[in-house]
C-alpha cells in the first residue's frame, strides 16, 4: 500500500532546512552499504519535493537498524533516524505492514512479548531456580529485568541462569518480575507505534512501582536504553548487567579464578556503546578474567559501522 507523507511537516519538525547533504550520514550507516537505504537522498527528497510516496510494507525504511550512527555523525545536529521513525509510524497507521512486524506489535499487545508465547511461561527460565519476586516490603540491592528474548529463548535463558549465579555468589539481594514482566517497548517505538509504546510503558512503571523497583538491571542494552532515557518520570537508576558486574568486582564481591586460555574480542552494541557511551565497563570486566587475550575489532566503541 502507497502512503503519502508531507514533506513540510519533518522538515519543520526535524530541521531538515539545516541540511548540507555532506552526506556523512550515509557514509556511516551500516545498511546503506548494501544499497538499500540512503539517508542523504532522503532527506534531500524531503527537500526538494513536498511529500512523498512509500509502501508501507516493502518500504527501505524498514531496513534501518535504529543503530542511531546517522544522527550521532551529523555535523548539522540532525537526527535521521528521528524522520525516519516519525515515517514509519505513518506507515504503521495505514495498517499495511509486513506480517512478521504485524505479528510481533500484535503479541507484544496481547501477551506482553513479541515472540506469541504465553505471558504464564515467561518465567520458565528460572522454574528449578530460587529466585524470589520482587516486593516492596524486601529491602532489595536491584530487580532483575529479564527482557523477552532471554525470558523465552533457550538459547539466551542460560543467560539469565548465569546472571543469578552471579549475582547470588556475589551476595546481592535481588528480585525478579517474573510472569508480569511485560516488553520495555524500545523497538516497538523504533518500529512507529507510539501508542502501544505509551501504554507499555504505563503498565510497566505501575508495576515497577508496585514492587518498589527503584534500582532495575537490565540483559539488553535495548532494554537500558528505554528504561534510562525515555520511561519519565520514573526516578530510580537503570544499569545494565555490565555495569553492575564491574561494580561487584570493583568492590571486591565478585572475582575469577579459573584460567580460560581464550582469545576473545567484544562487539560494542549500539544501545550501549554509541547510544549510551558505555564503553568500559564490558572491557574492564574482560580484563579481569584470568587467561583472556583481548584483541579488539578495528572498529570499536562509537566506529563499529563505515569509518
Ligand atoms: S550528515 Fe546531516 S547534514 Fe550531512 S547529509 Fe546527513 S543529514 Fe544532511
Ligand atoms: S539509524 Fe543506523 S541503520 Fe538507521 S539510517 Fe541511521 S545509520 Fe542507517
Amino acid at each position: 500500500m502507497e502512503v503519502q507523507v508531507s514533506s513540510p511537516e519533518l522538515v519543520s519538525a526535524h530541521r531538515v532546512l539545516r541540511c548540507v547533504q555532506c552526506g556523512k550520514c550515509t557514509a556511516g550507516c551500516p545498511v546503506s552499504t548494501n544499497s538499500v537505504l540512503n539517508v542523504r537522498g532522503l532527506l534531500n527528497e524531503i527537500l526538494l519535493q513536498p511529500s512523498l510516496a512509500f509502501n508501507s510494507e516493502e518500504s527501505e525504511l524498514w531496513q534501518c537498524t535504529t543503530c542511531m550512527t546517522c544522527s550521532s555523525r551529523c555535523p548539522k545536529g540532525i537526527k535521521p533516524l528521528d524522520v525516519i521513525i516519525q515515517v514509519r509510524s505513518q506507515l504503521i497507521e495505514s495498517g499495511r505492514i509486513q506480517p512478521t512486524m504485524r505479528d510481533a506489535l500484535e503479541s507484544t499487545f496481547l501477551h506482553g512479548n513479541p515472540w506469541g508465547k504465553p505471558r504464564e511461561k515467561r518465567n520458565d527460565w528460572a522454574a528449578d531456580l530460587k529466585v524470589r519476586e520482587a516486593d516492596p516490603k524486601a529491602k532489595l540491592d536491584l530487580v532483575y529485568y529479564v527482557g523477552c528474548t532471554v525470558a523465552y529463548d533457550p538459547r539466551l535463558q542460560k543467560l539469565a541462569r548465569a546472571m543469578v549465579k552471579v549475582l547470588e555468589k556475589a551476595g546481592v539481594a535481588f528480585g525478579i518480575l517474573g510472569i508480569e514482566e511485560s516488553c520495555c517497548g524500545n523497538e516497538v517505538r523504533r518500529m512507529g507505534e507510539e501508542g502501544l509504546f505509551e501504554e507499555l510503558k504505563e503498565n510497566n512503571l505501575k508495576l515497577f512501582q508496585e514492587r518498589g523497583a527503584r534500582q532495575l538491571m537490565t540483559t539488553s542494552p535495548h532494554c537500558f536504553n528505554v528504561f534510562k532515557n525515555e520511561y519519565s518520570p520514573f526516578e530510580g537508576d537503570v544499569r545494565h548487567y555490565t555495569q553492575v558486574i564491574w561494580e561487584l568486582i570493583q568492590e571486591e564481591r565478585l572475582s575469577f579464578s579459573k584460567e580460560l586460555g581464550w582469545r576473545v574480542t567484544y562487539h560494542d552494541p549500539c544501545f550501549l556503546g554509541k547510544q549510551n557511551d558505555i564503553f568500559e565497563e564490558p572491557r574492564g570486566i574482560l580484563g579481569k578474567i584470568p587467561g583472556l587475550e583481548f584483541a579488539e575489532l578495528d572498529r570499536n566503541r562509537e566506529m563499529f559501522a563505515n569509518p
